[in-house]
């Protein structure tokens, strides 16, 4: 043993708190004043009985001890001291050569036997392995524990799973499913999927957990959005989380998986918006000409697979000019919203109602024929008739209604409409016309 070693304090040494159990006295004192020289908190005991009261309170890192003591042995001690602690090393010394102890020692788990009478040397080489073992430990323990409190602190839900297990959930997401603890959410079924809220196109939907997550894992798609409700959220205020997988290079030997859930509800949010001020109209709230034309494409087609009738209703408010002429543009406006809602009231959820231009609006009614379109149009138009304007009074419209029959294009589809409507603004407005199936071809000549 070099005399650098023995005289100058090891770092790790010094990190490390020791508990030292022998009863002869002249045996402790010795070695008990060649260690306080290196080690910062040495703690002594007499036997056995004494260590393990010492043990308990102040958790030494390391335990020195000898075998044969009153009261309770150094072998006792181990076992309960092992059954405290399982990681706490323990070095025995022993007068003995017999095997037996030898091999007991071995059994609860001794790091190290040194052989009486205790070289220093000896005893210093063997507690600054342990030492810089434990402290090692502690470090790793110390990185985990930092780890842990980023995570943890992280608002992103974050999970650590094989695939088919679970293995960490950090507190926030343990909150937002209402678990205190980790232990909890595993005691309580340690199911994601009673969180999840399944929507009409949810990829997850009909899949377990272990399904859907290794799809979202390994899928080329960028946008695997979860909608869930935590513990105290109802279905509908589910938000919708983003997932992103990455795999823990550490444990790529178990293929480990960190996965993070980012709420992007207000990211969703202003999409929605976006959409809104792309499809609906400003002043009445319903939707536009663009998004009308947009959805009369895939209505057709619907029609035609399914071999469902659709119709079509274009109506135009009488003498609006002079509305506007008398009352001013503002009470013109308002007379467009209540028309709009008006109509709205008393139409189907899968009709499509939109403002088609100025005072002009259309209604494509899925599954409905012409004879229950031009009963639609004729409710409505009676509606508004019998509606009492503020400060206008009685308002009325014209309606043009048509039927798609096969082949036809869109713009024929609208067009026999519009040619209704034209027929009962001349015949006096205030009135439903149609375009009869059998009249269809005439509106769908080429020029
Ligand atoms: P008809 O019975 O033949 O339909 O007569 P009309 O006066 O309703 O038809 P015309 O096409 O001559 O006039 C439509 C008027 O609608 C003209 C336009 O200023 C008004 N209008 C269009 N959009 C709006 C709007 O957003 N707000 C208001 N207040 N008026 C509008
Ligand atoms: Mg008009
Ligand atoms: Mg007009």
């Amino acid at each position: 043993m070099s005399d650098n070693l023995q005289n100058n304090v090891d770092p790790y040494l010094h990190r490390v708190k020791v508990l030292y159990v022998e009863d002869e006295d002249v045996i402790r004192d010795s070695i008990a004043r060649f260690l306080k020289r290196r080690i910062k908190d040495l703690l002594l005991a007499s036997n056995g009985k004494e260590g393990l009261e010492i043990y308990k309170q102040e958790k030494p890192d390391i335990v020195i001890t000898d075998i044969m003591m009153p009261f309770m042995s150094g072998i006792e001690m181990s076992i309960a001291i092992k059954a405290i602690d399982d990681d706490v090393p323990i070095i025995v010394t022993s007068a003995f050569n017999d095997e037996d102890y030898f091999l007991k020692s071995i059994e609860i788990g001794v790091v190290k036997y040194i052989k009486k009478p205790v070289n220093n040397s000896d005893l210093l080489t063997i507690l600054l392995k342990v030492a810089r073992m434990v402290s090692q430990q502690k470090e790793i323990e110390a990185k985990n524990e930092f780890i842990k409190t980023i995570l943890d602190n992280n608002p992103t839900f974050i999970m650590i799973t094989d695939i088919d297990e679970i293995y960490f959930l950090n507190s926030s997401f343990l909150h937002f499913l209402g678990y205190e603890t980790f232990d909890e959410f595993l005691e309580k079924g340690k199911n994601i999927n009673r969180f999840i809220v399944v929507k009409e196109d949810s990829f997850y939907k009909g899949k377990s957990f272990n399904v859907w997550i290794k799809e979202a894992m390994s899928g080329d798609r960028a946008d695997y959005i979860v909608h869930m409700a935590g513990k105290n959220q109802l279905k509908s205020e589910a938000s919708s989380y983003i997932i992103h997988a990455n795999t823990i290079p550490e444990m790529q030997a178990r293929k480990r998986y960190l996965i993070t859930f980012t709420d992007i509800s207000h990211i969703e949010c202003d999409r929605k918006m976006f959409q809104n001020l792309a499809t609906k109209d400003g002043l009445t709230n319903i939707y536009n000409r663009k998004k009308f034309e947009d959805e009369l494409d895939k209505e057709i087609e619907r029609s035609l697979r399914y071999n469902n009738f659709l119709s079509l209703i274009i109506f135009d408010i009488d003498h609006f000019k002079s509305v506007n002429d008398t009352y001013g543009h503002q009470t013109g406006d308002y007379v467009l919203k209540e028309i709009t809602s008006l109509v709205s009231e008393n139409v189907r959820k899968y009709d499509m109602f939109a403002r088609y231009g100025g005072e002009e609006f259309v209604i494509l009614t899925p599954e409905t024929n012409l004879a229950g379109a031009k009963e639609l149009a004729e409710k409505l138009r009676e509606r508004i008739q019998d509606y009492e304007f503020k400060e206008v009074g009685r308002v009325t419209c014209s309606f043009g209604v048509s039927e798609y029959v096969k082949q036809e294009d869109p713009a024929g589809f609208i067009k026999k409409a519009d040619y209704a409507l034209y027929i009962a603004k001349n015949k006096g407005r205030n009135r439903v016309k149609a375009i009869e199936k059998e009249h269809s071809f005439f509106f769908n000549l080429p020029y």
